[in-house]
């Protein structure tokens, strides 16, 4: 298979998980993974110049995710002075997608850039890292990971995998998703097929509906033959390019279930250790200007598609009724507690986590809540 036809095709595969990483196909299955090095990441080429490996879970190239990325890769690339050259691998070039946590823990690789909620089946801790049902905005997120202890709590779980974490992107409040018809009560979820893995989708069967996982390329067809009823995928940017509008115009808001979901990069832990304090700080200030810029270009983008989507293919914008979105939220509480019943580690993530969402929850009303209902009020201002 062609190169531009494999990552064509990995954009159209994405989306096994709830974000949009790109699931393992049978291109990715079947392409050749280099072999592992003896020695646990041995970057180095000479003390001077060393490449790192970055491995995605995104398609090379894709918009915010993929783009972003290779953003980060380049960032440290220059802000080295050649001393470090990051190459980016796109899912399934070096590794397939999703196994992308494995190789950097294992050594295969350096770094990846991806979402953490991926790697649930190691911990369902990780997904406090990338967003979880009626949990942090990315405002939240940073000020959790920055400072209210997240990013100690992240260390400590990721360190049980050889891997140091950082927060590199972020795509801010998803949409609820697209529907195929009006949601008045939180009856008409039920038996509702809806595409919303991950936890989401456990909070969606607890209200009656029925999850289903699939591939990115498989969305549009099923939703187009009514296989299934609705479905979520991310914002407006990503969601035009998708052309779910062709098929229903029934566009939901506030997507509950990832309300700023975090990119993140991870390095193998022996290889940060390697990195002097020079070197340090740029990986970690790199992922910190990306975690920044990634959330800026969404919010932009998807100002813009938002746009087009209601002005020219004339979609239809519902907000969900706050008896649903209370239904949805005792139902993500019920989710989250036996979340954190998984193990001790999880609880003591949770409980840090749940005392943090509290404060943030107070500070937030009262600034970027009711400073956002002071703008919308009818006033003149500029016309
Ligand atoms: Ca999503």
């Amino acid at each position: 298979m062609k190169r531009r036809d494999f990552v064509k095709g990995a954009a159209l595969a994405a989306g096994a998980v709830a974000l949009t990483a790109c699931g393992q196909n049978e291109e990715q299955a079947a392409a050749p993974k280099e072999a592992a090095p003896t020695a646990p990441a041995a970057p180095a080429i000479s003390k001077q110049m060393r490449e790192l490996k970055m491995v995605t879970t995104w398609p090379k190239g894709f918009p915010g995710l993929g783009t972003g990325a290779q953003r980060l890769a380049d960032s440290i690339t220059a802000m080295t002075d050649g001393r470090i050259t990051v190459k980016l691998f796109g899912g399934g070039e070096l590794v397939p997608a999703l196994e992308s946590f494995d190789a950097v823990s294992n050594g295969t690789a350096d770094m990846y850039h991806g979402a953490d909620y991926y790697w649930q089946g190691k911990s369902k801790a990780f997904n406090f890292f990338t967003a979880v049902p009626f949990g942090l905005t990315a405002n939240e997120m940073d000020a959790w990971l920055y400072y209210g202890g997240g990013q100690e709590l992240w260390d400590e779980l990721s360190a049980g995998f050889n891997v140091k974490p950082f927060a590199a992107g972020n795509t801010g409040v998803q949409m609820g998703g697209w529907f195929n018809k009006e949601m008045n009560t939180v009856e008409d979820y039920k038996g509702l097929k809806m595409r919303m893995p991950g936890l989401g989708g456990e909070v969606l069967r607890q209200i009656g509906g029925q999850s289903i996982t699939l591939p990115g390329g498989e969305i549009f067809p099923s939703l187009q033959s009514g296989a299934i009823d609705a479905t979520e995928w991310v914002g407006p940017w990503n969601d035009l390019a998708m052309g779910f509008y062709k098929v229903t115009k029934y566009y939901y808001y506030p997507g509950f279930h990832e309300p700023g979901s975090t990119l993140s990069c991870g390095m193998n832990s022996k290889v940060w250790e390697s990195l002097n304090s020079d070197d340090k700080a740029v990986v970690q200030f790199a992922c910190a200007a990306e975690n920044n810029r990634m959330f800026g270009e969404f919010n932009a983008k998807n100002g813009d598609s938002l746009d087009t989507l209601v002005n020219e293919h004339g979609v239809q914008l519902r907000r969900q009724s706050d008896d649903i979105l209370k239904a949805i939220g005792d139902a993500s509480g019920d989710v989250m507690s036996a979340v954190a019943a998984s193990d001790p580690l999880t609880q003591k993530i949770y409980d840090n986590f749940l005392g943090f969402r509290k404060k943030a929850m107070d500070w937030t009303s009262l600034s970027e809540t009711a400073y956002t209902a002071a703008r919308a009020l009818d006033y003149k201002y500029g016309s």
